[in-house]
């Protein structure tokens, strides 16, 4: 079990044995963090009792609020401190005088002596964590969700703690990624016990009283208020997602492309910039240097196989984020993952990894130093050819605090009653961030039709994918024997350029999306292309199917022969994806079109 997960099974614990939890530092201002925290923990049926030497003996939220632990006559379970860190220590004396079990401090409230002295009493103790947010992440499943609890069960969620009886949500753990891609985000539903997760096909979500939805516009309380920000069939896949990366969070959004605006939106701003590989799938070239110049965004392009060029390119200070693919599409580069994170977290920015040919199913670029991953889900991830979507993951390993100025996260948001996302949700901010302000105001929602076919795809990641890569092994090896093809761009050759590179970072399998070049140049590519019957001829990768197409005749046609030619996609190149189907009848098929040409 990882730390990550033997601490969320800790916290799940705590919260489901502790009933009356003293804060410290409550404060009667609705606009404070911890007036959020009492009122989300009031609702889910703990008993609050408020301390502050300012407000003793008044009430809030309807609570009388004590000066200090010691005035307070009943038992108290839980402590959880809102003060400097440095004042933490004093109040760990009096949580040991008065026998709390647990003793927790929120976000940025850290204080070493305070724990070992709790700790020595044999109190739990909680440091620099959120019991609101980590209530919301490991139950509150229906929720605005989208942050991944390491915590699955097969067993019907409790909404609400109840009083009477005690919690048993019978969580299981898992590290191994088929038993996250059937699981994960997806407990039966808590009402009707549904264990297929549903779809949850509404447009927007009603509100309890006028004081709910002010809380859940006040982001207070996490809660679903309209789908373009959130829905609970994404969320479910935003957890399975971020699970099997092993991230903190995700969030699930219309196509690929969205997903990489999803994901530079926070970092960037006029005059900022990215500095991306030059090798990227042909699309998201486009879209960096083309229509990002619309918002002010700069994009340069650097070979990143070359780490003196990536260094020079992250000197400029206009930078926010370094992009690469772990296996792109389609020449099949393999990225140095470690040293590019190495470099971008020298120059004070996170490295974004585009992971959409690899999955996690043979890669996690988290395990390697990437901050956060996105995806084209539409490709194998879905991996049925039916639904369009895309996710950026957050792995949490980057503070927003450090490094260059990320504004968006750390400075007050005027449309949020200047709260602060890092203030408030501490590395959860950025997830925080991309559903209630970057969908809010982009609106590149996913379905939640293409949420649910994601979900079910993914349950079968990665039996499809050893597939997939053992059909690919097979197929590259004919083409590159074939007396009528040029070369084979396959990663898994072992005097492929890649092939050390794919060796240290994939788990099994070099990818099945490669491209080919035919002795017969243009007019020959197309035929072959024509004569296929069994691959599609189609712009997609990654379905069960097997597909197949000529850049230079269609994607690329706009180019000229010489252009196409640098793109990596000269006249006889042809891409393939190599489906699921038998190998035998893949090389077939192949094998009669080459008869031909
Ligand atoms: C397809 C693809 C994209 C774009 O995804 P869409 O879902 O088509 O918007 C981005 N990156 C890679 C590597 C892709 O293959």
């Amino acid at each position: 079990m990882n730390n990550k997960k033997k601490d969320d099974l800790k916290i799940a614990n705590i919260l489901s044995s502790v009933q009356t939890i003293a804060i410290v530092g409550a404060s009667k201002d609705w606009k404070r963090p911890s007036n959020f925290v009492m009122k989300y923990l009031q609702k889910n049926g703990y008993k609050i009792i408020p301390i502050n030497p300012k407000e003793a003996g008044n009430y809030i939220l309807g609570e009388i609020c004590y000066e200090n632990l010691s005035s307070v006559k009943t038992s108290i379970d839980m402590v959880d401190v809102f003060r400097k860190s440095n004042e933490c220590l004093q109040i760990a004396k009096e949580a040991v005088k008065i026998k709390a079990k647990v003793f927790w401090t929120q976000i940025g409230v850290i204080n070493k002596e305070a724990i070992k002295l709790v700790e020595k009493h044999n109190i739990i103790s909680i440091s620099n964590k959120c019991p609101k947010i980590e209530h919301s992440r490991i139950f509150g499943n229906l929720g605005s969700g989208g942050f991944y609890s390491g915590l699955i069960s097969s067993k019907k969620q409790e909404v609400t703690k109840s009083k009477s009886k005690k919690r048993d949500n019978g969580f299981f753990v898992s590290k191994n990624l088929e038993t996250l891609s059937v699981h994960a985000g997806t407990s039966p539903d808590p009402i009707t016990g549904s264990r297929n997760f549903p779809i949850y096909q509404t447009t927007a979500f009603t509100f309890d009283d006028a004081d709910h939805a002010a809380s859940l516009y006040n982001l207070q309380e996490p809660g679903n208020i309209y789908a373009r920000l959130s829905n609970p069939t994404t969320a479910a896949l935003e957890q399975r997602i971020a699970a099997l990366d092993d991230g903190i969070g995700a969030c699930c959004v219309s196509s690929g492309h969205a997903a990489q605006l999803v994901a530079l939106y926070p970092l960037l701003g006029p005059n900022k910039k990215i500095v991306a590989s030059s090798k990227l799938y042909g699309g998201s070239i486009t879209q960096f240097t083309k229509s990002f110049l619309n918002f002010g965004w700069e994009a340069e392009l650097v070979d990143v196989s070359d780490l003196n060029q990536v260094e020079q390119a992250l000197k400029c200070k206009k930078v926010r984020a370094l992009f690469a693919e772990s296996l792109a599409n389609p020449e099949g580069n393999v990225s140095d993952i470690t040293n590019l994170s190495k470099l971008a977290h020298h120059a004070g920015i996170p490295l974004i990894i585009d992971n959409t040919m690899a999955t996690q199913a043979i890669c996690k670029p988290g395990k390697y130093g990437a901050d956060l991953i996105i995806y084209s889900t539409t490709k194998f991830l879905s991996g049925h050819g039916n639904a369009m979507g895309g996710c950026v993951v957050d792995i949490g390993s980057f503070d927003w605090m450090t490094g260059r100025d990320f504004n968006s996260l750390t400075t007050p948001d005027t449309s949020y009653h200047n709260i602060s996302f890092y203030e408030t949700f501490g590395n959860l901010a950025y997830i925080n961030y991309c559903h209630a302000c970057v969908l809010r105001d982009l609106g590149t929602t996913m379905s939640p039709f293409n949420a649910y076919l994601t979900l079910t795809g993914i349950e079968t990641l990665k039996i499809r994918m050893q597939k997939h890569m053992f059909n690919a092994s097979k197929v590259a090896n004919f083409l590159k024997n074939h007396k009528k093809i040029n070369s084979v761009s396959w990663a898994g050759f072992k005097e492929s350029s890649f092939y050390e590179l794919g060796k240290k970072y994939f788990d099994f399998g070099f990818g099945s999306v490669f491209t080919f070049s035919v002795k017969s140049g243009y007019e020959g590519a197309k035929k072959l292309v024509e004569n296929c019957n069994l691959f599609s001829h189609l712009a997609n990768v990654g379905d069960t199917k097997s597909l197949i197409i000529h850049p230079a005749s269609t994607t690329h046609r706009q180019l000229s022969s010489e252009q196409r030619e640098r793109a990596g996609v000269g006249d006889s190149i042809l891409r393939i994806s190599i489906g699921i189907e038998h190998h035998d009848d893949i090389i077939l098929d192949l094998s009669e079109a080459l008869k031909v040409i």
